[in-house]
């Protein structure tokens, strides 16, 4: 298929955490393409998007969502009310995103109170939870969506297409939107195939996807692994070219994590927060929580581990 000549816009937001900054991209062509949605107007700081990408939100013919996390959804109400773009998005988002909130909220207090933290922790890890899910509620509303996207499908704007790879594991829902543009193949990766860092293992944080979180993660490496990109477009770091390379990074990065999760449990029954607290230190425990969390998960979905009452909390023991 012959592409009309194309360039991509990067447009880039400080954020509070690691790395520092979020981004977002602008596909021109016959359709004007938005990848992902930064973090909300109200939280930037400084020049607008408009003033940062030289394109008004009413200028945008399509949105692709590569998965609801507050950082990738952010501009997506204002894009809808400046004008009338098709919404791209995940269908299995959709799914999750219908959960009764106090469903959910109770099903991950549970997680939480049997993790073995003690009473200020788990204060802290359940407004945690409750603080990010109001955030893509708000930011993410399902009927701003037009097109709900499953994975391998090829979507077709204009003269070009635009085949969505299923990447979970990070989040159970993420896309990466790979397409060509200047003869290249290149991905739109969200937070996957990020050159800097390998990222976390959230999945659907604490609720029922942390069951599957690292088997879904590695599904989507060697998923990705088969795949030949020219460039990668990603969610944070620099767009590059490395796209083999940080793949098995971050495949060598989760062995470690799960090897250093295993050698915990080697020296006894640990709880959740017992081995979270001794692979990645205290300050980081709220935020990788849900990582340790799903590494036991997989340890236990595989046979290496059993989940059993303790005297606090629920705790894991190697068979
Ligand atoms: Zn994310």
């Amino acid at each position: 298929m012959t592409q009309e000549p194309a360039t991509v816009t990067r447009v880039e937001f400080d954020m509070e955490w690691p790395p520092g900054h979020v981004a977002m991209y602008v596909l021109d062509g016959a359709e004007t393409i938005l990848f992902d949605g930064g973090v909300p107007p109200e939280r930037v700081d400084g020049a607008s998007f408009a003033e940062r990408s030289g394109y008004g939100l009413d200028e945008i013919d399509h949105v692709f969502l590569t998965h609801p996390h507050p950082d990738h959804i952010g501009h997506l109400r204002a894009v809808v009310a400046a004008g009338d773009p098709v919404v791209h998005a995940p269908l299995t988002a959709s799914d999750r995103l219908r959960r009764p909130p106090e469903v959910v909220a109770e099903r991950t207090s549970q997680t939480i109170a049997a993790s073995g933290a003690d009473a200020d922790t788990q204060a802290t890890m359940r407004d945690e939870e409750r603080s990010i899910r109001d955030r893509i509620r708000r930011d993410f509303p399902l009927d701003a969506v037009d097109d709900w996207v499953v994975d391998d499908q090829r979507l077709t704007v204009g003269d070009r297409a635009v085949d969505a790879v299923w990447t979970p594991g990070h989040q159970a829902d993420h896309l990466c939107y790979v397409t060509d543009v200047g003869g290249e193949r290149v991905a739109f990766s969200g937070d996957i195939a990020i050159e800097p860092f390998r990222p976390a293992l959230l999945n659907d944080r604490l609720d029922l996807e942390r069951h599957r979180a690292v088997a879904d993660y590695r599904r989507s490496l060697d998923r990705l692994d088969g795949l030949t990109i020219d460039r990668v477009y990603p969610g944070h770091g620099p767009i590059h070219e490395a796209f083999e390379a940080t793949l098995e990074r971050d495949r060598g990065s989760l062995e470690r994590r799960l090897a250093g999760v295993r050698d915990v449990l080697a020296d006894g029954p640990a709880t959740a927060v017992d081995v979270a607290d001794a692979v990645v230190g205290d300050h980081d425990l709220v935020y990788l929580f849900p990582e340790v969390l799903a590494a036991l998960c997989d340890l236990v979905n595989r046979g290496v581990a059993v989940r059993e009452d303790g005297p606090n909390g629920e705790r894991y023991r190697l068979v």
